[in-house]
């Protein structure tokens, strides 16, 4: 790293284009995220893609929970759609919207939600992270896992995002202590939010029943007791081992990918803090809404 004083004598050299790009790392490498009270955690069941531009139940649970979230400098989503080999965060300073789904109006594929970056969160949680070496991401940007929702949270698209990816090569108990690694983020003002769903069975779906708003099969219904069983009891144990609980999880559950964003929003509740579920509907058979607020219970 070069000190501040070779660094300014290196600028005075420069041409002044130069020197103010470099000024600007200058900044990069000494700005850091505010401190702040400790943000809440949100879980997202996010569902179809169609939630982004429709006006539902649904869209109405993450407006409201938005009016009582203090205003984050910035967002960390882990989002079930972007699984690689490794852990990665996104650290352009404008992700582009990715529409990674197939067969919507095209009213859907025209959405943009032109959020910022932060390549500063993104070297932070970098930073912060001891267990891997997190990868700093040029390609990615938002996929509908984060855009879809958090856009019914901030419909300005003025709170930067980064989005973390799902290592796919490890196991739970990896991802369940990689987040409570970002815990001190929630005291930078980041607002950590896991995007996926609790039950969540595609093969399973019941493609005849999908307006069938609260319509789960009887073992969605059990998953989704089970779960929600273990939130209130703070059982992380049952919920991480989740494939040891039965035949109604291993349906709930076929892969994790949906699954884990609880789990790592889950992991960073503290003490003294309480859990908020709303969204709590199953529909379309297999699938369910559920999300959580996790907070200072009052
Ligand atoms: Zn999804």
């Amino acid at each position: 790293m070069v000190d501040r004083k070779s660094f300014l004598t290196m600028m005075a050299t420069l041409p002044f284009g130069a020197a103010a790009a470099q000024l600007k790392a200058l900044q990069t490498m000494t700005d850091s995220l505010s401190p702040s009270e400790r943000m809440p955690v949100l879980f997202l069941g996010h569902g179809s893609p169609m939630n982004a531009i429709e006006d539902n139940v649904f869209t109405k649970g993450f407006r409201e929970i938005a009016k009582t979230l203090p205003m984050p400098q910035a967002i960390l989503c882990i989002s079930a759609h972007w699984e690689t080999k490794g852990t990665w965060v996104t650290a352009m300073n404008q992700p582009r919207t990715i529409h990674d789904f197939g067969g919507f109006p095209k009213e859907l594929f025209e959405v943009q939600y032109p959020a910022p970056g932060s390549p500063l969160l993104a070297n932070e949680t970098k930073a912060i992270i001891q267990s891997t070496t997190v990868g700093l991401d040029a390609q990615w940007g938002l996929d509908h896992g984060s855009w879809s929702v958090i856009k019914h949270l901030y419909p300005k698209a003025d709170v930067p995002i980064v989005q973390m990816s799902i290592d796919y090569t490890q196991p739970t108990s990896y991802h369940y202590a990689l987040a409570k690694e970002l815990l001190p983020l929630r005291r930078k003002g980041v607002l950590i939010i896991g995007s996926g769903n609790s039950v969540h069975n595609l093969r399973m779906v019941a493609w005849d029943q999908l307006q069938s708003i609260g319509y789960g099969y009887d073992w969605a219904k059990t998953a989704n007791d089970k779960i929600k069983q273990w939130i209130a009891d703070r059982n992380h144990k049952a919920l991480t081992q989740f494939e040891k609980q039965g035949q109604e999880m291993k349906l709930a559950i076929p892969t994790p990918e949906h699954y884990l964003p609880m789990l790592y929003a889950l992991a960073l509740q503290e003490k003294d803090e309480q859990t908020t579920l709303y969204n709590d509907i199953l529909l379309a058979g297999s699938l369910n809404m559920l999300s959580i607020k996790i907070d200072k219970a009052s």
